[in-house]
Protein backbone atom coordinates (compact mmCIF):
# COMPACT_ATOMS: atom_id res chain seq x y z
CA UNK A 1 0.00 0.00 0.00
CA UNK A 2 1.09 3.42 -0.62
CA UNK A 3 0.13 6.82 1.37
CA UNK A 4 -0.58 9.64 -1.62
CA UNK A 5 -1.35 12.14 1.13
CA UNK A 6 -1.15 13.12 5.12
CA UNK A 7 -2.81 16.27 6.36
CA UNK A 8 -3.28 17.12 9.86
CA UNK A 9 -6.49 18.72 10.58
CA UNK A 10 -7.99 19.74 13.91
CA UNK A 11 -9.53 16.15 14.55
CA UNK A 12 -6.22 14.66 13.51
CA UNK A 13 -4.76 13.02 10.41
CA UNK A 14 -6.08 12.23 7.43
CA UNK A 15 -4.34 9.74 5.20
CA UNK A 16 -4.94 9.15 1.62
CA UNK A 17 -4.11 5.44 1.22
CA UNK A 18 -3.93 3.44 -2.23
CA UNK A 19 -3.34 -0.72 -2.78
CA UNK A 20 -0.82 -1.06 -5.03
CA UNK A 21 -0.55 -4.95 -5.54
CA UNK A 22 -1.05 -5.27 -9.42
CA UNK A 23 -3.67 -8.47 -9.28
CA UNK A 24 -6.41 -9.23 -7.06
CA UNK A 25 -8.00 -12.62 -6.80
CA UNK A 26 -11.58 -13.21 -7.33
CA UNK A 27 -13.44 -14.12 -3.97
CA UNK A 28 -15.60 -16.43 -5.49
CA UNK A 29 -13.25 -18.50 -8.24
CA UNK A 30 -10.04 -17.60 -6.23
CA UNK A 31 -8.78 -16.55 -10.07
CA UNK A 32 -6.29 -13.70 -10.00
CA UNK A 33 -7.17 -10.94 -12.16
CA UNK A 34 -5.37 -8.03 -13.22
CA UNK A 35 -8.22 -6.09 -14.81
CA UNK A 36 -9.23 -2.90 -13.09
CA UNK A 37 -12.96 -1.66 -13.47
CA UNK A 38 -13.12 0.90 -11.28
CA UNK A 39 -12.81 2.82 -7.97
CA UNK A 40 -14.34 3.70 -5.26
CA UNK A 41 -12.70 5.25 -1.82
CA UNK A 42 -13.55 3.55 1.95
CA UNK A 43 -13.87 5.38 4.90
CA UNK A 44 -11.76 4.09 7.72
CA UNK A 45 -11.03 4.44 10.80
CA UNK A 46 -7.36 3.26 11.93
CA UNK A 47 -5.10 3.18 15.20
CA UNK A 48 -3.68 6.68 16.37
CA UNK A 49 -0.55 8.29 15.70
CA UNK A 50 1.57 9.92 18.66
CA UNK A 51 -1.75 10.01 20.42
CA UNK A 52 -3.97 11.60 17.46
CA UNK A 53 -6.87 10.36 16.10
CA UNK A 54 -6.43 8.69 12.29
CA UNK A 55 -8.64 8.84 9.20
CA UNK A 56 -7.61 6.69 6.48
CA UNK A 57 -8.80 7.47 2.73
CA UNK A 58 -8.61 4.39 0.92
CA UNK A 59 -8.80 3.86 -2.78
CA UNK A 60 -10.04 0.51 -3.61
CA UNK A 61 -10.05 -0.56 -6.66
CA UNK A 62 -12.84 -2.85 -8.28
CA UNK A 63 -10.97 -5.96 -10.79
CA UNK A 64 -13.33 -7.83 -13.53
CA UNK A 65 -13.33 -11.83 -13.13
CA UNK A 66 -11.95 -12.90 -16.21
CA UNK A 67 -13.07 -16.42 -15.58
CA UNK A 68 -15.65 -17.24 -18.06
CA UNK A 69 -17.22 -19.95 -16.02
CA UNK A 70 -17.36 -17.99 -12.35
CA UNK A 71 -20.97 -15.72 -12.00
CA UNK A 72 -19.09 -12.54 -10.49
CA UNK A 73 -18.24 -10.48 -12.85
CA UNK A 74 -16.62 -7.16 -10.80
CA UNK A 75 -14.97 -7.55 -7.38
CA UNK A 76 -13.43 -5.26 -5.06
CA UNK A 77 -9.90 -5.99 -3.79
CA UNK A 78 -9.34 -7.56 -0.34
CA UNK A 79 -7.09 -6.59 2.08
CA UNK A 80 -7.22 -9.37 4.53
CA UNK A 81 -4.22 -8.63 6.82
CA UNK A 82 -5.27 -4.60 7.31
CA UNK A 83 -9.65 -4.46 7.04
CA UNK A 84 -12.12 -6.94 6.53
CA UNK A 85 -14.87 -6.25 3.97
CA UNK A 86 -17.68 -4.28 5.48
CA UNK A 87 -15.62 -2.88 8.47
CA UNK A 88 -15.21 0.45 9.36
CA UNK A 89 -12.23 0.36 10.96
CA UNK A 90 -8.63 -1.46 10.15
CA UNK A 91 -8.32 -5.14 12.34
CA UNK A 92 -5.27 -3.63 14.05
CA UNK A 93 -7.90 -0.54 15.86
CA UNK A 94 -10.44 -3.19 16.93
CA UNK A 95 -7.52 -5.00 18.38
CA UNK A 96 -6.26 -2.08 20.06
CA UNK A 97 -10.16 -1.62 21.48
CA UNK A 98 -10.25 -4.94 22.28
CA UNK A 99 -7.38 -5.52 24.51
CA UNK A 100 -8.32 -2.21 26.36
CA UNK A 101 -11.62 -3.47 27.02
CA UNK A 102 -9.99 -7.29 28.43
CA UNK A 103 -6.95 -5.28 30.67
CA UNK A 104 -9.49 -2.59 32.06
CA UNK A 105 -13.69 -2.90 31.80
CA UNK A 106 -16.07 -1.08 29.39
CA UNK A 107 -16.30 2.30 31.33
CA UNK A 108 -12.52 2.56 32.14
CA UNK A 109 -11.73 0.83 29.04
CA UNK A 110 -13.45 3.93 26.97
CA UNK A 111 -11.88 6.51 29.38
CA UNK A 112 -8.44 4.89 28.64
CA UNK A 113 -9.01 5.08 24.88
CA UNK A 114 -10.12 8.40 24.76
CA UNK A 115 -6.83 9.43 26.59
CA UNK A 116 -5.21 7.60 23.83
CA UNK A 117 -6.79 9.23 20.76
CA UNK A 118 -9.31 6.06 20.17
CA UNK A 119 -12.55 7.58 20.03
CA UNK A 120 -15.27 4.44 21.62
CA UNK A 121 -17.56 4.24 23.93
CA UNK A 122 -18.29 1.77 26.89
CA UNK A 123 -20.64 -0.58 24.76
CA UNK A 124 -18.78 -1.09 21.86
CA UNK A 125 -16.00 -2.09 24.19
CA UNK A 126 -18.07 -4.45 25.51
CA UNK A 127 -19.73 -5.89 21.73
CA UNK A 128 -16.14 -6.40 21.03
CA UNK A 129 -15.15 -8.86 24.19
CA UNK A 130 -18.56 -10.32 24.22
CA UNK A 131 -17.52 -11.02 20.28
CA UNK A 132 -14.48 -12.78 21.13
CA UNK A 133 -14.22 -16.47 19.69
CA UNK A 134 -14.67 -18.70 22.88
CA UNK A 135 -11.73 -20.14 24.13
CA UNK A 136 -11.96 -23.96 23.91
CA UNK A 137 -11.61 -24.98 28.12
CA UNK A 138 -10.27 -28.70 26.97
CA UNK A 139 -11.00 -31.42 29.78
CA UNK A 140 -10.78 -29.71 33.18
CA UNK A 141 -9.43 -32.41 36.16
CA UNK A 142 -8.83 -30.32 38.94
CA UNK A 143 -12.12 -28.21 39.41
CA UNK A 144 -12.40 -24.79 41.89
CA UNK A 145 -15.69 -24.10 42.55
CA UNK A 146 -17.49 -20.80 44.24
CA UNK A 147 -19.55 -17.63 43.71
CA UNK A 148 -18.97 -14.24 43.07
CA UNK A 149 -21.17 -11.44 42.97
CA UNK A 150 -22.14 -9.19 40.38
CA UNK A 151 -23.55 -6.87 43.22
CA UNK A 152 -22.35 -7.05 46.71
CA UNK A 153 -25.03 -8.63 48.72
CA UNK A 154 -27.74 -8.73 45.73
CA UNK A 155 -27.08 -11.18 42.72
CA UNK A 156 -24.62 -13.71 42.34
CA UNK A 157 -22.90 -15.89 39.71
CA UNK A 158 -20.67 -18.88 40.08
CA UNK A 159 -17.08 -18.85 38.92
CA UNK A 160 -15.29 -22.17 37.33
CA UNK A 161 -11.20 -22.38 38.06
CA UNK A 162 -9.32 -24.69 35.85
CA UNK A 163 -7.04 -25.29 39.12
CA UNK A 164 -4.16 -26.88 37.07
CA UNK A 165 -3.58 -23.88 35.07
CA UNK A 166 -4.85 -21.09 37.20
CA UNK A 167 -7.40 -19.68 34.68
CA UNK A 168 -10.85 -19.04 34.71
CA UNK A 169 -12.76 -21.66 32.50
CA UNK A 170 -16.44 -20.68 32.95
CA UNK A 171 -18.77 -18.29 34.62
CA UNK A 172 -22.42 -19.28 35.39
CA UNK A 173 -25.17 -16.59 35.84
CA UNK A 174 -26.48 -17.89 39.32
CA UNK A 175 -25.71 -20.15 42.01
CA UNK A 176 -28.06 -23.07 42.07
CA UNK A 177 -26.85 -26.24 42.59
CA UNK A 178 -28.83 -27.44 39.41
CA UNK A 179 -26.88 -24.92 37.21
CA UNK A 180 -23.74 -26.04 38.88
CA UNK A 181 -24.52 -29.81 38.13
CA UNK A 182 -25.39 -29.08 34.54
CA UNK A 183 -22.00 -27.82 33.50
CA UNK A 184 -20.06 -30.49 35.76
CA UNK A 185 -22.28 -33.34 33.36
CA UNK A 186 -20.84 -32.17 30.73
CA UNK A 187 -17.43 -32.38 32.42
CA UNK A 188 -16.79 -36.18 32.83
CA UNK A 189 -13.38 -36.02 33.22
CA UNK A 190 -13.84 -34.24 36.67
CA UNK A 191 -11.39 -35.90 39.31
CA UNK A 192 -11.21 -33.05 42.11
CA UNK A 193 -13.90 -30.76 42.71
CA UNK A 194 -12.83 -27.93 45.27
CA UNK A 195 -15.98 -26.32 46.62
CA UNK A 196 -17.05 -23.67 49.48
CA UNK A 197 -18.73 -25.22 52.81
CA UNK A 198 -22.12 -24.22 51.21
CA UNK A 199 -24.91 -27.42 50.73
CA UNK A 200 -25.27 -26.27 47.10
CA UNK A 201 -21.98 -26.97 44.73
CA UNK A 202 -21.62 -30.03 47.19
CA UNK A 203 -24.82 -31.72 46.03
CA UNK A 204 -24.05 -30.60 42.41
CA UNK A 205 -20.97 -32.43 42.52
CA UNK A 206 -22.20 -35.31 44.03
CA UNK A 207 -25.11 -35.43 41.99
CA UNK A 208 -23.03 -34.51 38.72
CA UNK A 209 -19.89 -35.86 39.36
CA UNK A 210 -19.66 -38.60 41.81
CA UNK A 211 -16.59 -40.02 40.37
CA UNK A 212 -14.75 -36.59 41.35
CA UNK A 213 -13.13 -36.33 44.77
CA UNK A 214 -15.52 -33.25 46.71
CA UNK A 215 -12.73 -31.09 48.79
CA UNK A 216 -13.42 -28.33 50.94
CA UNK A 217 -11.64 -25.53 49.95
CA UNK A 218 -8.77 -24.38 52.53
CA UNK A 219 -9.46 -21.07 52.49
CA UNK A 220 -12.69 -21.42 53.58
CA UNK A 221 -12.15 -23.77 56.15
CA UNK A 222 -9.96 -21.35 57.82
CA UNK A 223 -12.22 -18.75 57.26
CA UNK A 224 -15.07 -20.61 59.43
CA UNK A 225 -12.20 -21.10 62.45
CA UNK A 226 -11.62 -17.89 62.15
CA UNK A 227 -15.03 -16.86 63.09
CA UNK A 228 -15.64 -19.56 65.24
CA UNK A 229 -12.50 -17.85 67.00
CA UNK A 230 -13.93 -14.21 67.02
CA UNK A 231 -16.84 -15.51 68.72
CA UNK A 232 -15.24 -17.31 71.24
CA UNK A 233 -12.60 -14.46 71.84
CA UNK A 234 -15.59 -12.02 72.55
CA UNK A 235 -17.44 -14.61 74.84
CA UNK A 236 -14.07 -14.83 76.94
CA UNK A 237 -12.96 -11.56 76.45
CA UNK A 238 -16.39 -10.22 78.22
CA UNK A 239 -15.30 -13.03 81.25
CA UNK A 240 -12.02 -12.04 81.67
CA UNK A 241 -12.94 -7.84 82.08
CA UNK A 242 -16.56 -9.11 84.54
CA UNK A 243 -14.13 -11.30 86.65
CA UNK A 244 -11.29 -8.55 86.42
CA UNK A 245 -14.22 -6.44 88.42
CA UNK A 246 -15.22 -8.88 90.93
CA UNK A 247 -11.24 -9.71 91.80
CA UNK A 248 -10.87 -6.02 92.56
CA UNK A 249 -14.04 -5.51 94.75
CA UNK A 250 -12.70 -8.53 96.63
CA UNK A 251 -9.08 -7.60 97.17
CA UNK A 252 -8.02 -10.14 99.96
CA UNK A 253 -4.96 -8.48 101.59
CA UNK A 254 -5.15 -4.74 100.64
CA UNK A 255 -2.26 -3.66 102.43
CA UNK A 256 0.55 -6.25 100.32
CA UNK A 257 1.37 -4.70 97.18
CA UNK A 258 -0.31 -5.85 93.80
CA UNK A 259 1.77 -7.33 90.99
CA UNK A 260 0.51 -9.03 87.82
CA UNK A 261 0.80 -12.42 87.43
CA UNK A 262 3.75 -11.40 83.96
CA UNK A 263 5.86 -9.74 86.53
CA UNK A 264 5.44 -12.36 88.99
CA UNK A 265 9.33 -13.48 89.40
CA UNK A 266 10.89 -15.10 92.79
CA UNK A 267 11.94 -12.49 95.30
CA UNK A 268 15.66 -10.94 93.89
CA UNK A 269 18.83 -12.35 96.09
CA UNK A 270 20.24 -10.10 98.77
CA UNK A 271 22.83 -8.92 96.56
CA UNK A 272 20.81 -7.82 93.63
CA UNK A 273 18.66 -6.22 95.80
CA UNK A 274 21.07 -4.42 97.85
CA UNK A 275 23.06 -3.07 93.91
CA UNK A 276 19.82 -1.96 92.94
CA UNK A 277 19.16 0.05 96.32
CA UNK A 278 22.33 1.86 96.15
CA UNK A 279 21.41 2.78 92.22
CA UNK A 280 18.38 4.17 93.26
CA UNK A 281 19.56 5.79 96.45
CA UNK A 282 21.94 7.86 93.81
CA UNK A 283 19.54 7.97 91.59
CA UNK A 284 17.51 9.95 94.12
CA UNK A 285 20.31 12.45 95.03
CA UNK A 286 20.54 13.21 91.70
CA UNK A 287 16.64 13.87 91.63
CA UNK A 288 17.45 15.93 94.00
CA UNK A 289 20.00 18.20 93.04
CA UNK A 290 18.01 18.79 89.57
CA UNK A 291 15.23 20.23 91.75
CA UNK A 292 17.26 22.27 93.38
CA UNK A 293 19.12 23.59 90.66
CA UNK A 294 15.54 24.01 89.06
CA UNK A 295 14.26 26.06 91.96
CA UNK A 296 17.34 28.37 91.87
CA UNK A 297 16.24 29.16 88.46
CA UNK A 298 18.25 27.56 85.65
CA UNK A 299 17.26 25.96 82.57
CA UNK A 300 17.18 22.76 82.13
CA UNK A 301 19.94 22.53 80.23
CA UNK A 302 22.22 24.39 82.58
CA UNK A 303 21.03 21.40 84.93
CA UNK A 304 22.04 18.85 82.45
CA UNK A 305 25.31 20.01 81.77
CA UNK A 306 26.29 20.08 85.37
CA UNK A 307 24.85 17.02 86.47
CA UNK A 308 25.86 15.22 83.29
CA UNK A 309 22.25 14.18 82.34
CA UNK A 310 20.54 14.62 79.27
CA UNK A 311 18.37 17.49 79.22
CA UNK A 312 15.00 15.15 78.68
CA UNK A 313 15.78 13.73 81.64
CA UNK A 314 16.05 16.74 83.61
CA UNK A 315 12.93 18.13 81.74
CA UNK A 316 10.79 14.59 83.24
CA UNK A 317 12.15 14.77 86.26
CA UNK A 318 11.05 18.97 86.61
CA UNK A 319 7.81 18.05 85.54
CA UNK A 320 7.15 14.75 87.47
CA UNK A 321 5.29 15.67 90.56
CA UNK A 322 7.57 12.62 92.82
CA UNK A 323 10.43 10.68 92.44
CA UNK A 324 10.20 8.97 89.38
CA UNK A 325 11.02 5.52 90.51
CA UNK A 326 12.77 3.54 87.07
CA UNK A 327 11.35 1.35 85.03
CA UNK A 328 12.31 -1.93 86.51
CA UNK A 329 13.53 -4.36 84.06
CA UNK A 330 12.16 -6.65 82.36
CA UNK A 331 11.33 -9.92 83.63
CA UNK A 332 12.81 -12.70 81.54
CA UNK A 333 10.72 -15.88 80.37
CA UNK A 334 10.81 -18.48 82.34
CA UNK A 335 9.26 -21.97 81.96
CA UNK A 336 6.90 -21.62 85.12
CA UNK A 337 5.44 -18.93 83.57
CA UNK A 338 3.22 -21.59 81.84
CA UNK A 339 2.51 -22.93 84.89
CA UNK A 340 2.30 -19.90 86.86
CA UNK A 341 -1.74 -19.11 86.65
CA UNK A 342 -2.46 -22.81 87.94
CA UNK A 343 -0.42 -22.30 90.83
CA UNK A 344 -1.86 -18.93 91.95
CA UNK A 345 -5.14 -20.41 91.32
CA UNK A 346 -4.41 -23.70 93.58
CA UNK A 347 -2.41 -21.21 96.01
CA UNK A 348 -5.78 -18.77 96.64
CA UNK A 349 -7.44 -22.38 97.09
CA UNK A 350 -5.45 -22.50 100.08
CA UNK A 351 -2.71 -25.25 98.87
CA UNK A 352 0.50 -23.21 100.23
CA UNK A 353 2.71 -26.49 100.20
CA UNK A 354 5.35 -26.18 97.86
CA UNK A 355 5.74 -29.62 97.32
CA UNK A 356 2.52 -30.58 96.50
CA UNK A 357 2.40 -27.64 94.19
CA UNK A 358 5.53 -28.72 91.95
CA UNK A 359 4.10 -32.19 92.15
CA UNK A 360 1.35 -31.33 90.62
CA UNK A 361 2.54 -29.30 88.07
CA UNK A 362 5.63 -31.94 87.46
CA UNK A 363 2.33 -33.81 86.11
CA UNK A 364 1.57 -31.11 84.05
CA UNK A 365 5.10 -31.23 82.09
CA UNK A 366 6.81 -28.53 84.17
CA UNK A 367 10.24 -28.81 83.59
CA UNK A 368 11.86 -26.70 86.43
CA UNK A 369 13.40 -27.69 89.44
CA UNK A 370 11.08 -27.88 93.18
CA UNK A 371 13.80 -25.34 94.36
CA UNK A 372 12.38 -22.60 91.84
CA UNK A 373 9.19 -23.24 92.32
CA UNK A 374 9.56 -22.21 95.91
CA UNK A 375 11.10 -19.31 95.13
CA UNK A 376 8.16 -18.55 93.24
CA UNK A 377 6.04 -19.00 96.36
CA UNK A 378 8.39 -16.86 98.45
CA UNK A 379 7.18 -13.71 96.00
CA UNK A 380 3.50 -14.82 97.21
CA UNK A 381 4.20 -14.13 101.27
CA UNK A 382 5.47 -10.79 100.06
CA UNK A 383 2.80 -9.29 98.14
CA UNK A 384 -0.59 -10.22 96.13
CA UNK A 385 -0.49 -11.27 93.05
CA UNK A 386 -3.24 -10.39 90.55
CA UNK A 387 -4.69 -13.25 88.74
CA UNK A 388 -6.23 -10.93 85.95
CA UNK A 389 -3.42 -9.98 84.04
CA UNK A 390 -2.88 -6.53 82.30
CA UNK A 391 -6.09 -5.60 81.75
CA UNK A 392 -4.80 -3.13 79.34
CA UNK A 393 -3.47 -5.25 76.76
CA UNK A 394 -6.87 -7.10 76.59
CA UNK A 395 -8.59 -4.00 76.29
CA UNK A 396 -7.01 -2.68 73.58
CA UNK A 397 -8.28 -5.29 71.12
CA UNK A 398 -11.70 -6.11 69.63
CA UNK A 399 -12.66 -9.79 68.73
CA UNK A 400 -12.47 -9.23 65.29
CA UNK A 401 -8.24 -7.82 66.09
CA UNK A 402 -7.25 -10.25 68.63
CA UNK A 403 -8.81 -12.88 66.12
CA UNK A 404 -5.02 -12.49 64.32
CA UNK A 405 -3.22 -13.12 66.99
CA UNK A 406 -4.70 -16.51 67.20
CA UNK A 407 -4.47 -17.48 63.70
CA UNK A 408 -0.82 -16.12 62.49
CA UNK A 409 2.08 -17.67 62.58
CA UNK A 410 3.43 -16.93 65.81
CA UNK A 411 7.05 -16.36 64.40
CA UNK A 412 5.12 -13.86 62.01
CA UNK A 413 3.98 -11.50 65.41
CA UNK A 414 6.13 -8.60 66.84
CA UNK A 415 7.14 -8.74 70.31
CA UNK A 416 4.35 -6.58 71.25
CA UNK A 417 1.82 -8.86 69.61
CA UNK A 418 3.83 -11.81 71.35
CA UNK A 419 3.28 -10.24 74.81
CA UNK A 420 -0.50 -9.57 74.05
CA UNK A 421 -1.34 -12.82 73.20
CA UNK A 422 0.89 -14.43 76.67
CA UNK A 423 -1.54 -12.11 78.07
CA UNK A 424 -4.69 -13.13 77.04
CA UNK A 425 -3.86 -16.77 77.10
CA UNK A 426 -3.15 -15.90 80.54
CA UNK A 427 -5.75 -14.35 81.40
CA UNK A 428 -8.18 -16.87 80.16
CA UNK A 429 -7.81 -20.83 80.44
CA UNK A 430 -10.36 -20.95 77.77
CA UNK A 431 -8.03 -19.59 75.56
CA UNK A 432 -5.18 -21.03 76.13
CA UNK A 433 -6.39 -24.18 75.78
CA UNK A 434 -8.60 -22.49 71.96
CA UNK A 435 -5.05 -21.18 70.90
CA UNK A 436 -3.20 -24.62 71.35
CA UNK A 437 -6.21 -26.19 69.25
CA UNK A 438 -6.18 -23.16 66.80
CA UNK A 439 -2.74 -23.62 65.91
CA UNK A 440 -2.99 -27.09 65.60
CA UNK A 441 -5.63 -26.95 63.13
CA UNK A 442 -4.28 -24.51 60.94
CA UNK A 443 -0.75 -26.73 60.85
CA UNK A 444 -2.23 -29.30 60.40
CA UNK A 445 -3.70 -27.64 57.42
CA UNK A 446 -0.91 -26.05 56.25
CA UNK A 447 1.24 -29.09 56.41
CA UNK A 448 -1.85 -31.35 54.46
CA UNK A 449 -2.25 -33.95 57.79
CA UNK A 450 -5.80 -34.68 57.24
CA UNK A 451 -5.38 -37.85 58.49
CA UNK A 452 -5.09 -36.47 62.18
CA UNK A 453 -7.96 -34.82 61.77
CA UNK A 454 -10.03 -37.31 63.84
CA UNK A 455 -7.67 -36.98 66.78
CA UNK A 456 -7.95 -33.39 66.41
CA UNK A 457 -11.79 -33.37 66.39
CA UNK A 458 -11.57 -35.50 69.46
CA UNK A 459 -9.65 -32.98 71.32
CA UNK A 460 -11.93 -30.10 70.29
CA UNK A 461 -14.79 -32.44 72.01
CA UNK A 462 -13.09 -32.97 74.96
CA UNK A 463 -12.36 -29.10 74.89
CA UNK A 464 -15.88 -28.30 76.40
CA UNK A 465 -15.27 -24.84 73.83
CA UNK A 466 -18.81 -24.02 72.40
CA UNK A 467 -17.56 -21.87 69.80
CA UNK A 468 -14.94 -24.58 68.39
CA UNK A 469 -17.42 -27.37 69.23
CA UNK A 470 -20.14 -25.61 66.63
CA UNK A 471 -17.25 -25.87 64.03
CA UNK A 472 -16.19 -29.49 64.46
CA UNK A 473 -19.64 -30.16 64.24
CA UNK A 474 -19.63 -28.25 60.98
CA UNK A 475 -16.25 -30.32 60.38
CA UNK A 476 -18.12 -33.91 61.11
CA UNK A 477 -20.89 -33.06 58.69
CA UNK A 478 -18.29 -32.66 55.56
CA UNK A 479 -15.97 -34.14 57.11
CA UNK A 480 -14.57 -36.42 53.75
CA UNK A 481 -14.02 -32.95 51.84
CA UNK A 482 -11.98 -31.70 54.97
CA UNK A 483 -10.12 -34.66 55.01
CA UNK A 484 -9.29 -34.36 51.57
CA UNK A 485 -8.47 -30.63 51.39
ZN1 LIG B 1 -14.30 -15.32 -10.34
Amino acid sequence: MLIEQIQITENGLVIEVVATTPTSCCPLCSQPSSSIHCHYRRRLRDAPCAGRRVQLFLTVRKFSCRNPYCERKVFAERLPDFVEPWARMTIRYCQQITSIGLATCGQGGARLAARLGIQTTRQAILRRIMGLPEVSTGSVLFLGIDDFSFRRGYRFGTILVNLESRRVVDLLPDRQAETAAAWMYHHPDLFVVSRDRGSAYASAASQAAPQATQCADRFHVVKNLTEATQLLLARCQAEILAAKDQEESKRQEPNKPLISIEEWRPPEPRSVEKARLARRASRYARYQQVLEFGQQGMTPKEIAGRLGLSSRTVQKWLAAATFPEARKRRKKPSSFDAFAPYVLKRWKEGEHKGIMLYREIKAQGYPGSERSVYRYLATLKQAEIQAPVNIERIKKYTPNTAVWLFVRDPKTLDEIEQEDLATIRLASPALKKAYDLIQSFLAMVHKREGKQLDAWLAKVAESGLPELLSFASGIEKDKDAVRAA
